[in-house]
């Protein structure tokens, strides 16, 4: 699609709407004139340019990428008309839209029913759903494997809830006879099971979790905020399809937390909290003076903690599953890329002698580190490090991230590397963006040119 041509279409819509209330007198307190408008402009434009090219498939480092092009322009269109979407009263349109792009991720995940909202964040959305788990399962605690994302441990402290770390397994994964042993001590009500973790996308397996949690009567919150829309690759064909089973598992989850603006296409400001017993919504009653005037209808106000709410991210995520639907056909083509681009990736490095892979990706996120001799932690480390810094300013540059791995989750997968400190980075590539397909045997040249 011609993005300037909708841009335009953008302000034209919203003034076409805004002329039927008739003219009004602008106040001259917000005059800009456009000569002085062009020098800001100028400088402000200069100073973007410190950014990292996220956009480009060069950029293989962390979770980020621009909105697709749907998302942009439902975002600005609303945004110029500001809705709110606390309420009905402050945006009905956009309240509604909401409304119906929360059902097709409820649908997404086999949710039979549900209440739900778009958040500011995932971290927002894991709040609520331990907020739900705190109020549903008063004086109990919170486990959390060791590789869940930290937001788990730090929002046990906002609430006041006990948290309990529970270590992972040799590929990332919770270890279940250790959630075991956590269960078994009656002090956890609630346990949060991971499909994709934020380091390597590492998936839980939630369906042999879920008949554990069910027998100690814990809760189960699923965070899916990086994985989510996998589960449109689960049980697919061809060698992007997933195995099926902890993702068909997720429907009996009490709650799930997903990122649109991970990988849903969206701009910063998207993420989404579903809960399948419609009645929680009861842990969130309070008394607003101030909204809920013009409308006997739910408020989306009236069942989240935020208040104030960006109507244009339920205007640009719902214009955006008009076109990309999060189905297999839809939103899955974009996934299926990035996870095609992971294993080929992955088949390149097992093939190298100058790069090692940490483990085999499960999702779209590589975890990988320099072959240096003699193989011990801190000199992997160094390397990593250096590759991380030249890979930037190089001429023909490359974008990566690193992830700190301790010495344990390092024994676990390479037990032959000398343990001489307590950890060491890997480098970590995210290949959210579809193009990574194309682009992957270009990125692993230009890596192991950097050593
Ligand atoms: C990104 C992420 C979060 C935090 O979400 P934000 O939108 O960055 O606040 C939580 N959990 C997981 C698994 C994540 O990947």
């Amino acid at each position: 699609m011609d993005l300037d041509r909708w841009l335009h279409e953008a302000t034209l819509t919203v003034r076409q709407w805004s002329d039927g209330f008739g003219p009004y007198q602008p106040h001259s307190a917000l005059d800009v004139a456009d000569e002085d408008f062009a020098p800001a402009f100028a400088e402000f434009a200069e100073r973007l340019r410190d950014n990292y090219p996220f956009f480009h498939p060069r950029y293989a480092g962390q979770m980020l990428k621009p909105p697709h092009p749907a998302a942009v322009v439902g975002y600005l269109t609303a945004m110029l008309i500001n809705p709110n979407n606390h309420a009905l009263d402050g945006g009905p349109a956009t309240a509604a839209m909401e409304r119906e792009a929360v059902a097709q991720l409820a649908a997404m995940f086999g949710f039979d029913t549900h209440l739900g909202h778009l958040t500011t964040s995932g971290t927002i959305a894991n709040l609520e759903a331990l907020f739900v788990a705190r109020e549903s399962h008063p004086g109990l605690g919170v486990a959390y494997s060791a590789e869940a994302h930290y937001t788990h441990g730090r929002m046990c402290g906002v609430l006041g809830v006990e948290g309990h770390p529970v270590p992972a397994d040799g590929s990332g994964r919770i270890d279940l006879q250790a959630l075991e042993a956590v269960l078994a001590t009656g002090r956890v009500g609630t346990v949060v099971l991971t499909t994709g973790t934020t380091g390597l996308g590492a998936v839980d397996p939630v369906h042999e979790a879920l008949p554990l949690c069910r027998r100690y009567g814990a809760r189960i919150h699923l965070d899916a905020a990086y994985g989510g829309f996998f589960t449109l690759l689960a049980g697919a064909d061809g060698p992007e399809g997933l195995p099926p089973q902890p993702w068909r598992a997720v429907a009996q989850c009490d709650s799930v937390v997903v990122d649109p603006h991970k990988h849903g296409l969206q701009p910063y400001g998207c993420g989404a909290v579903l809960f399948r017993d419609p009645d929680v919504g009861r842990f969130y009653l309070h008394d607003s003076p101030y909204t809920y005037f013009t409308s006997t209808d739910l408020h989306l106000g009236e069942i989240s903690l935020e208040c104030s709410r960006a109507g244009a991210s339920a205007a640009a995520l719902w214009l955006t599953f008009r076109l990309l639907p999060p189905t297999l056909q839809g939103l899955g083509r974009v996934l299926a890329a990035g996870r095609r681009a992971a294993l080929t990736w992955a088949e390149l490095i097992d093939g190298s002698d100058a790069l090692t892979l940490y483990q085999q990706p499960e999702l779209d996120i590589v975890g990988y580190f320099p072959a240096v001799e003699p193989a011990a932690l801190s000199a992997i480390d160094e390397a990593s490090a250096r590759v991380l810094a030249q890979g930037m300013t190089a001429p023909d540059p490359v974008f990566l991230s690193t992830l700190r791995a301790s010495a344990d989750a390092f024994a676990h997968r390479h037990p032959a590397v000398r343990r001489d400190t307590d950890g060491a980075r890997i480098l970590r590539s995210v290949l959210m963006k579809p193009e990574s397909e194309q682009h992957v045997h270009q990125l692993h040249t230009q890596v192991e040119k950097l050593l």
